[in-house]
């Protein structure tokens, strides 16, 4: 079975607002068992969370070993203020409080850093993200600054702008990286950093009726064929279905990730696809806890 290589173990699935709530008077136990048994039992022995802001991916790090799971997390995220990220963690305002987050993240147990460098989908409307981003000095500056207190970056982003300047100041890994161009993919193909794309999170909405599908499957479809250009240009590429997220529950998220990816590069290609994402959960493993 493939890792887990994005996941946020603080929500369900289903209501990201009343599975946070659950935590707010303290972490509950019970909750983080019970997604760590459903792991368990899928044969899922890799976990890499993307953080929150209430020490609930903090405390799963200390359960983990009881399922036989090698769970990593940045603690939390780690975002500029007035800007998307307060879900997963907390905010900085200048480059003083961004260092003290680091080190402080560093000091509770991350295996990484996690930083927000952009907004989401719109899911309502093709091509418009809920922001467009950091400027690309700003985001230059949060990675060589992680980077110099010797620990690996992990970045949501998305548009291509934000998610270029990322890879050219040698982002470990890119989540998301929705909406890239030509140019920026053929640059990841020979960059260092490796591409969690996270397909289900927008694949599982199809249908749902939240959202208009043909805007959903515009959105899904670019981003497949973007992984299909990529990963013939042998860019790296992992598996992480952002699973937590609305309709993408832990464990069978993870399939339903593998489904859109097989989907995308072809399934003829499923032999190489299974080696090269196994080659990517590797290195991610090999790369916490220090920038390479
Ligand atoms: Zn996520």
């Amino acid at each position: 079975m493939f890792g887990e290589c994005h996941a946020h173990i603080i929500m369900d699935g289903k209501n990201y607002k009343a599975a946070v709530a659950l935590h707010k008077s303290g972490v509950k136990e019970e909750v983080i068992r019970a997604h760590f048994r459903i792991w368990k039992e899928m044969g899922i022995t890799f976990v890499r969370d993307g953080g929150d802001a209430l020490g609930v991916s903090r405390w799963a790090k200390a359960l983990a070993p009881e399922y036989g799971i090698d769970y990593r997390t940045p603690i939390f995220a780690i975002h500029k203020r007035g800007h998307y990220g307060g879900i997963v963690g907390h905010a900085f305002s200048d480059w003083k409080e961004y260092h003290a987050l680091v080190v402080r993240a560093k000091e509770e147990g991350a295996d990484f850093i996690k930083i927000m460098i952009s907004g989401i989908m719109s899911f309502d409307c093709f091509g418009r993200l809920t922001e467009e981003g950091l400027p690309e000095h700003e985001i230059c500056e949060m990675i060589r600054i992680v980077h110099e207190e010797g620990m690996a970056v992990m970045a949501h982003g998305n548009g291509d702008r934000p998610v270029r300047a990322a890879i050219e100041a040698g982002l470990d890994t890119l989540e998301h990286g929705n909406y890239l161009e030509q140019g920026t993919l053929d640059l990841l193909a020979g960059s260092r950093t490796i591409w969690i794309p996270t397909l289900a999170p927008v694949g599982n909405l199809l249908g749902c009726g939240r959202f208009p599908d043909e805007q959903v499957r515009r959105i899904l479809e670019r981003q497949m064929e973007c992984i299909s250009y990529a990963f013939e240009k042998g860019a790296a590429i992992g598996l992480g279905s952002d699973s937590g997220a609305y309709l993408v529950p832990h464990g069978q998220g993870l399939l339903d990730e593998y489904e859109w990816m097989k989907t995308a590069v072809g399934a003829e290609k499923e032999p190489a696809l299974k080696k090269r994402l196994r080659e990517a959960e590797s290195r991610i493993k090999e790369r916490s806890r220090r920038a390479c």
